[in-house]
């Protein structure tokens, strides 16, 4: 399918949601006791019975066999990062040689893939390989077309025989748990009615777009998702509008059919847009409640690609696949709202809803403080160590931008210096309420790694290819340890209304050296930042310990997010992941310099040694210096080239014999890759050198300005 989707003949509302086993699908579908039942689980309040699961397993066998559906799928995330899925089918032969479709309560509640080839980091002893996947009746099953057919999907959990989570879900549900516990302790002592709180993510993902028959020409995006080599020419910024335009449509058509399969699945993609570099693009949904969220974000990562793929082009995910070029990144917003349609971080109209909004704006400005180190840990991989920090992305010291006023209203409060309320009067918190803010923050600071954009939180770090569950589940519990806090001494409070303004003001001035509304790329920051004591960790290898810090331990194992062994488990998975990510990079770039370069360079030296030498013969005095200095120049870079790879590859060595899981990631990180910028100056000189006719690979050039 090329052309764009005909939205005219698909009425919107009737595909809409269609491929999700939605609420109201499970309403229009279920025994009404039922499905009040699976309300109550869903909330929390009831655990699920083998009973309900069984009419439920029938209604979902029933709606997706009608929509074409032969298999069904326990759909889980492991540490791997992506999805994983083991397909059965609901086949279940008869006796008499015909068949039943089948799908029992027991089937849809848990499953028992192949734990042994998921990464477990030492939490599954190997002879003890089992591992289950629960259903998480809080996000919606979906049906899922392509051309292996028609897959019932069903999102789970995926825990070790023991109950230690193997996965990102588990974690990111247990935070949820204990954001909702916190904040509805805070809410009861403000008054506020509430059943339940939970946190909505709506997560911005940003990716390239290139050609299906470039890419296949590179192995290093193939097999490692950016390229080693290759620089953007300066006169490739100047794009002629001949090719904008065949972009444009391209990429349009795409987007159409994109938008077309996740309406499907009942996913908002409700903004698109081109980004800074060429051939980039982004993708905005509706936000959702962090869980359904996560999947939904997994679930427009795979579509992306798979339906690049149906156009003739390839969707990367990679954080920076093309050096000297923005990168990408996800921009997780955040927020919290209660099940009464209450945003806690909306400053509302009254000066109570003002004080409550400013109570929950200090614990979230309080959190990021005190865990800053660990929120720069869950953006941490190999792809976003290339930007944070490179003037591009945000920095990589973690830092809140509030807007001017809200900084300012907040300053005057915390030094009890007069504010003016929005009637004039004198500012008191739960008093009299805060002036208009601005709605429109949100693009005001494009530089700020974690800002207030209005009513939400953008945490702007996150890894374009990554899962959010990670920087969710940390921001959910370090929200929930402040909030845990405060309600402490709210409970004991004699006068709320004090105390909210004493914990405003303390807190505030307390953690306002995280507040920053400057420029987060300018040199001036990093120094001003280490003044203030923030930390600036700078790569992955760095940030991933301080899942077995101290403060981690204790933060996570107080709200039953993380056990000790959990979080070890992750260090070792994540720092494995680093090194084979840098493994796989390096081997390729030694493959691409020996095959593919050197080879164009020595035939290139070899036609200028003829064109010297016939020149000369020709006219004895033809004057060949630039064919020379061409040849020294090219000599040179070869050389160069080759040495650094012959050092490269003994340092892969070295890095792979390490047995130590930290000192090999040390190893690839120090060594290794700081090999690997070396290699690519000669390599990169060289394609400057070398004629395009006869470069070996697609340059930037081309794979930047066409699609
Ligand atoms: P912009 O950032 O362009 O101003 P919006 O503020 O409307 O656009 O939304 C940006 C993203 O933030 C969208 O994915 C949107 O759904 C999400 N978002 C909006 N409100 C919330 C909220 N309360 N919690 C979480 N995400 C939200
Ligand atoms: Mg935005």
């Amino acid at each position: 399918m090329n052309c764009a989707v005909d939205f005219s003949a698909a009425q919107l509302h009737e595909i809409y949601g269609a491929n999700c086993f939605s609420d109201s699908e499970m309403r229009a579908r279920l025994p009404k006791s039922v499905y009040k039942e699976v309300k109550e689980v869903q909330e929390g309040a009831k655990p699920l019975t083998l009973a309900v699961a069984e009419v439920v397993a029938s209604a979902m066998k029933d709606w997706a066999i009608d929509k074409g559906a032969t298999h069904y799928t326990h759909w889980f995330q492991p540490l791997t990062g992506s999805t994983a899925e083991k397909h059965d089918s609901f086949i279940s032969p008869l006796p008499d040689g015909k068949v039943m479709m089948e799908f029992s309560g027991k089937e849809l509640i848990k499953g028992e893939p192949d734990a042994s080839s998921f990464p477990s980091g030492g939490l599954r002893a190997t002879f003890e390989a089992r591992g289950y996947t629960a259903w998480d009746t809080t996000s919606p099953a979906f049906v899922r077309e392509d051309e292996s057919g028609v897959t019932l999907c069903i999102p789970t959990a995926f825990v070790s025989y023991n109950g230690e989570a193997l996965d990102k879900k588990v974690p990111l549900l247990r935070s949820m748990d204990a954001l909702n516990a916190q904040a509805l302790r805070v809410l009861k002592t403000l008054g506020v009615d509430a059943g339940k709180v939970t946190p909505t993510i709506g997560p911005e993902q940003e990716y390239f777009l290139i050609q299906r028959e470039l890419y296949d020409k590179r192995s290093d995006l193939m097999l490692s998702g950016r390229t080693v080599f290759g620089t953007m020419p300066a006169k490739g910024q100047e794009m002629d509008d001949h090719y904008f335009g065949n972009i444009k449509e391209k990429a349009a058509a795409f987007m159409s059919e994109l938008n077309y399969e996740l309406w499907k699945l009942g996913i908002s993609a409700k903004t698109q847009h081109n980004e800074v570099a060429p051939n980039q693009f982004e993708l905005a949904p509706i936000f959702d409640s962090a869980n359904v969220a996560t999947d939904r974000n997994q679930l427009v990562m795979a579509s992306m690609e798979k339906i690049a793929a149906r156009h003739g082009m390839v969707a990367l995910l990679h954080e920076k696949p093309f050096a000297g070029v923005n990168g990408s990144g996800k921009h997780n917003n955040w927020s919290m709202s209660t099940d009464t349609g209450l945003n806690l971080l909306e400053p509302g109209a009254s000066p109570e809803d003002n004080a409550n909004f400013l109570l929950f704006l200090v614990a979230v400005i309080k959190a990021v403080d005190v865990y800053a180190d660990l929120l720069r840990a869950t953006a941490s991989n190999s792809g976003n160590d290339h930007r944070l920090g490179a003037n591009e992305a945000p920095p990589a010291i973690i830092s809140i931008f509030l807007g001017e006023q809200l900084e300012s209203i907040l300053e005057s409060l915390s030094e009890g210096k007069p504010v003016q309320s929005a009637t004039g009067e004198t500012l008191e918190i739960g008093m009299t309420s805060l002036p208009d803010l601005p709605k429109d923050l949100t693009d005001r600071n494009r530089t700020s790694p974690f800002a207030f954009t209005g009513n939400k939180f953008e945490f702007r770090m996150v890894p374009s290819s990554a899962s959010i569950a990670g920087p969710n589940t940390a921001l959910n519990t370090a929200v929930a340890e402040i909030l845990s806090d405060f309600a402490d001494r709210l409970e004991k409070a004699s006068d709320i209304k004090a105390e909210i303004a004493a914990i405003v003001k303390e807190t505030y001035k307390a953690h306002k050296r995280v507040i920053f509304n400057g420029n987060g790329y300018s040199d001036e920051w990093v120094e001003e930042a280490e003044k203030r004591g923030l930390p600036n960790i700078k790569s992955t290898i760095e940030a991933i310990p301080v899942y077995e810090g101290s403060p981690s331990v204790e933060l996570f194992g107080k709200h039953g997010v993380f056990s000790k062994e959990e979080l070890e488990s992750r260090v070792e998975i994540y720092l494995e992941k680093y090194s084979m990510q840098i493994n796989v990079e390096a081997k390729i770039m030694v493959e691409m310099a020996e095959k593919q370069i050197y080879a164009a360079a020595a035939r290139y030296g070899k036609a200028l040694s003829e064109t010297i030498l016939k020149a000369k013969e020709a006219v004895a005095s033809f004057n060949t210096g630039v064919y020379e200095k061409t040849m020294m120049k090219l000599s040179e870079n070869v050389n160069g080239l080759m040495e650094t790879v012959e050092e490269l590859k003994a340092l892969i060595a070295k890095a792979g014999d390490e047995e130590d899981v930290k000192k090999a990631a040390s190893l690839f990180r120090n060594e290794v890759f700081a090999k690997m910028g070396e290699v690519r100056e000669y390599g990169d000189a060289l394609e400057e050198i070398i004629p395009k006719d006869e470069w070996p690979f697609p340059t930037y050039e081309d794979l930047l300005f066409r699609l």
